[in-house]
């Protein structure tokens, strides 16, 4: 067994957007960081559509959830500046809104359902009628019944914001270790650092298993400590708007068609994301041909000329869900080890919040008045909160 040289205040294990943020917020907090990923700034972020839709995505039983996904899309103005200035990259951040349309009764009673919850909540959304939503939105379908305009919900690129992650984190001075890490070190009840593949072992003081779906999985976990988290299959479709036809779409569209969410998200660079299925397969990411007909025929039935566009990539992926759909953040009952995680079809939105969460506990062992709700004690078992069961990947977990 190789020992590395020297030890880290921090070690992060996972780096996907949320292992990333934590690592980079961290480095800038003073303390010694380390990460380990086999690829970082891959993971969910490749597939992600990246809509940062606080309130477009607000759904019943989900309140406490909301107040979080709103501190994060506050901040996320502040947060592109900052990251682009640090890594020199552009993060693709478009503020352009959000158009929710309905196709037929059924969809524009369930859009006029949220549309009295976002009131309740205290969200700001407009009701606009068919022919007020195609002044918007050309394109759109001429049957579109109605909808909410929700000019606070943006988007961001999530391939160029995990990759000015990663370059942030470099020039912070994170040190990156581009292996797996195969076991967690437990040394005397406390978590002490971790073995990669190649067997090296890096010690820390503290370490922040941020694995997305596969952070149950890491061996040498505390049964006690282990993360109720499971991976949620998504597929995704990429086309590109020829010059020719832009502007396509203005802002992101989305609608519900028979009971399935679909959306289109427009880049600026003229790549137009449509997604996502929503499927509980274990660790399978087999682009279907049924998603991908599913998919395609939502989004023609919302936007009929799509289907002139040439289609240039399909991806699934995992978002990585906790029982409540909501992050879990901060210390576990293992002292030293800490998780970010769980942060489901939100963790783009929640990157910003996110970092700054996490590198308060860090400094100060405490979690923040904003990320309290999310301490993972609420599944211990003394929480009355059971724990669902983590299914066996079906090939070698990264
Ligand atoms: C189809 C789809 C659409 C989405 N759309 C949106 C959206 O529009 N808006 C939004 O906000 N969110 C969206 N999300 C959710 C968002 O992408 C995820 O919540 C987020 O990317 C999770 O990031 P993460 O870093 O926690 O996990 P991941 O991205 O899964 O990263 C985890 C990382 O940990 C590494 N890892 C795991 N185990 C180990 C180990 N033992 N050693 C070393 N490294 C390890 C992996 O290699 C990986 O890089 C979407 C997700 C999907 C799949």
């Amino acid at each position: 067994m190789r020992i590395s040289a020297h030890g880290s205040d921090v070690l992060v294990v996972g780096g996907g957007i949320i292992g990333l943020v934590t690592a980079w917020r961290s480095a800038q907090h003073g303390l010694r960081t380390a990460l380990a990923d086999p690829e970082p700034g891959g993971g969910a972020a490749r597939v992600a559509a990246g809509m940062l839709a606080a309130v477009t995505e607000l759904h019943y039983g989900e309140q406490m959830l909301l107040g979080l996904n709103l501190a994060s899309a506050a901040r996320y103005p502040a947060f592109v500046a900052e990251l682009e200035e640090a890594s020199g990259q552009k993060t693709g951040f478009r503020a352009c809104g959000t158009l929710a349309v309905a196709l037929d009764s059924d969809d524009r009673a369930h859009l006029r359902e949220l549309h009295a919850l976002q009131q309740r909540s205290g969200l700001e959304s407009e009701w606009l009628n068919g022919r007020e939503c195609r002044r918007l939105e050309p394109m759109l379908a001429p049957g579109v019944r109605g909808g909410l305009r929700v000019g606070g919900d943006h988007q961001v690129d999530p391939r160029r914001l995990a990759s000015a992650l990663v370059t942030a984190c470099e020039r912070a001075g994170v040190v990156l270790h581009r292996d797996r890490v195969q076991q967690l070190s437990v040394t005397g009840g406390r978590a002490t650092g971790a073995v990669l593949a190649d067997g090296t072992e890096l010690a820390a003081d503290q370490v922040v298993l941020a694995g997305g779906s596969l952070s149950g999985r890491l061996a040498g976990l505390p049964e006690a400590v282990v993360p109720p988290v499971r991976p949620v299959k998504g597929q995704v479709l990429r086309l590109t708007v020829p010059p020719a036809y832009a502007p396509f779409l203005s802002r992101t569209v989305r609608a519900v068609v028979r009971g399935s969410q679909v959306y289109l998200v427009p880049r600026a660079n003229g790549e137009l994301v449509v997604g996502a299925t929503t499927e509980e397969m274990g660790w399978d990411t087999t682009v279907t041909a049924g998603g991908v007909y599913e998919l395609l025929r939502d989004a023609h039935e919302l936007v009929p000329g799509i289907t002139e566009l040439p289609l240039t990539e399909t991806r699934a992926g995992l978002r990585p869900a906790s029982p409540d759909n909501a992050p879990l953040l901060g210390p576990t009952a293992l002292p030293g080890l800490h998780l970010a995680t769980g942060h489901h079809r939100n963790g783009v939105l929640l990157t910003p919040v996110t970092g700054d969460v996490m590198a308060h506990v860090l400094t100060t062992g405490e979690l923040p008045e904003v990320g309290r709700p999310f301490a993972p004690n609420r599944f211990s078992p003394s929480s009355g909160t059971a724990s669902p069961e983590v299914p066996a990947p079906q090939e070698q977990p990264v």
